[in-house]
């Protein structure tokens, strides 16, 4: 049973694995793997140009931090100056004077710088209007004081300055312990500005800075307000591990944007640096769908291209070959293959067809024209030239259901040599033969003349049969015969007038159902008996018998 299934299987496989599918599964495998190949490649220069472009958003991030981290190196040299500054002017009477006068420097991203009172208040500032300013409840000034070292505040959103910055606060007793008091600036953002004016413009590349909860900074360019945007803040942020080396986390993605996230060095904010990546990888990613479809247009090509040209070149020509060879093999013997349009290859195998077939054709004509002389001969009494007893048998038995069938009339004429015996005695076999033969061409011509049909019944006996003849005409015919026959003079001395002649009895009948031929045979036949009995060379009807009967009867 199992063996059957998998026997069935195989045969299924082998119909659906026909040879159009196995060169269209050939074609494919050399195409496919070449495009494939092409592919991949293009998938592996887009990873490559992920990494690259990764890279390079991990290295803008590092580059922000490592400004940031030199920015806040030298806000710290400057306060350090200034708070020794301050402590020297503070010890001299002029505490405000000097800084007015020794600090006023233009450095790029550093504000003004202060000085904060114990009290919290601006004693002294390089921007003279802040003086007078509380700013005791800051931490930045607290953690000064209490830590002693240099602190940064959180970046501000500054209602004086706009862009976000940080607050730096130096406290003067790290130079002079008696001396109580914080220096303070303001750090802006340039460096940002920087980091962007580096990156290429067409990279699209933004850098935003957000702080520890997540809020947007600042942003160059302006950040949309888009849920793409949104993403990219909130991976990060997932993402962000200790990052307090100011180490780039790698970059990742979201919504078609690509980034790289840094933490600020002492601070909590953290620059992202993103890059859409349609922009980026637009040309790339066109090139690989173009690929695939390339793949799937080729593919579709090889797959129909092989189909159609196995089916033209070798499917068509076995199918042609084949319809002729089934043609013959059925018998029609003028089936021929058509030469023209077949592939070269097929042209000596459909030549050897045609030459095959028309042999086959002639030998089949040479049979039958055989057959029908062998029909012929076996048929034919070679002796007489008429047709044998067999041949008469068969046509008397057609004409005899034609004659029922059309309620028609069939005459038959049996004819008998008179004193042949005494022939072949007196003049020999061969001669008797001889004479055989001219008494068969004699009623030849007769049978062709009366439309009727002769042979030769056996020994010197011959019969004419001849359809729609009633007894009145086959009388006729056997006067007819007998005549003939006598007119021939062929000499026999033996016989009462020295010459050959006949007997011949006569009868006709309309065939009806429940008769048979050998009735109207041997109706004929007892005529020809009577026919004898009278004397020879006289022609007796069946309708005749009994009255002759009679006559010889008393004659004897
Ligand atoms: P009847 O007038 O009563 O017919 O007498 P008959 O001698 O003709 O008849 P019979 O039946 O006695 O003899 C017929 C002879 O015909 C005998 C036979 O040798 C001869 N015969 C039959 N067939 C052939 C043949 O093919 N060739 C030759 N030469 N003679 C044949
Ligand atoms: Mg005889
Ligand atoms: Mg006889």
């Amino acid at each position: 049973m199992f063996s059957f299934s998998v026997q069935r299987c195989l045969a299924k496989l082998k119909t659906i694995f026909d040879v159009r599918a196995r060169l269209v599964l050939l074609a494919l495998i050399l195409v496919v793997p070449l495009m494939l190949d092409r592919v991949h490649i293009l998938e592996s220069s887009r990873a490559s140009q992920v990494k690259a472009v990764s890279a390079e958003l991990a290295n803008v991030a590092d580059r922000g931090a490592e400004s940031q981290r030199e920015m806040i190196k030298t806000v710290q040299g400057i306060l350090q100056t200034a708070a020794s500054v301050y402590v020297y002017a503070y010890h001299a009477g002029r505490p405000c004077e000097m800084l007015n006068s020794g600090l006023k420097m233009n450095l790029h991203g550093i504000g003004n710088i202060s000085v904060v009172g114990s009290d919290g208040r601006i004693v002294c500032s390089t921007l003279p209007v802040l003086v007078g300013v509380d700013v005791s409840d800051r931490h930045y000034f607290h953690d000064a004081l209490a830590e002693r070292r240099l602190v940064l505040s959180n970046y501000l959103i500054g209602k004086s300055y706009g862009d976000p910055s940080i607050m730096a606060a130096f406290p003067t007793t790290v130079i002079d312990s008696r001396v109580e008091a914080v220096i303070v600036t303001s750090v802006t953002l340039n460096w940002l500005e920087e980091l962007v004016g580096q990156a290429p413009a067409a990279t699209g590349m933004t850098v935003t800075l957000i702080d520890g909860k997540g809020t947007v900074l600042a942003s160059k360019p302006a950040l949309d307000d888009s849920p793409a945007a949104r993403a990219v803040i909130d991976q990060a942020m997932a993402t962000a591990g200790d990052e307090n080396s100011g180490t780039a986390v790698p970059a990742g993605s979201s919504d078609g944007r690509m980034f790289a996230s840094a933490r600020v060095p002492d601070t909590n904010a953290r620059l992202i640096v993103s890059i859409d990546e349609r922009a980026t990888l637009g040309s790339i990613d066109r090139d690989i769908r173009a690929a695939y479809l390339q793949l799937g247009l080729v593919g579709l090509l090889v797959l129909v291209g092989a189909w159609f040209l196995s089916e033209r070149l070798i499917i068509r020509p076995i199918r042609l070959l084949t319809n002729a060879a089934t043609r013959l093999g059925a018998g029609d013997l003028s089936a021929r293959t058509v030469r023209s349009g077949l592939p070269p290859e097929f042209i000596p195998l459909a030549q050897a067809f045609n030459a095959m077939a028309k042999r086959l054709a002639e030998r089949e004509r040479d049979l039958l024209s055989a057959n029908r002389q062998l029909s012929v001969l076996a048929s034919i009494d070679t002796l007489s030239g008429l047709a044998n007893r067999r041949a008469f048998d068969s046509r008397l038995n057609v004409e005899w259901m034609k004659a029922e069938r059309e309620n028609g009339q069939l005459g038959l004429a049996m004819v008998d040599i008179d004193h042949f015996k005494t022939y072949n005695d007196t003049y020999g076999h061969l001669d008797g033969d001889a004479c055989l033969t001219k008494v068969g061409a004699a009623l030849i011509r007769i049978a062709t003349e009366v439309k009727g049909f002769s042979a030769r019944y056996g020994g010197e006996e011959f019969s004419l049969m001849l359809p729609d003849a009633d007894s009145a005409r086959m009388a006729e015919v056997g006067e007819m015969i007998r005549a003939s026959i006598a007119a021939l003079e062929l000499p026999h001395d033996s016989a009462p007038l020295g010459h050959i002649t006949v007997s011949v009895g006569i009868a006709a009948v309309v065939p009806v159902a429940g008769q048979d031929p050998h009735d109207l045979i041997e109706a004929a036949d007892a005529a020809l008996y009577m026919a004898k009995r009278r004397g020879r060379n006289t022609v007796v009807a069946h309708g005749d018998i009994r009255a002759a009967d009679q006559v010889a009867a008393r004659a004897v």
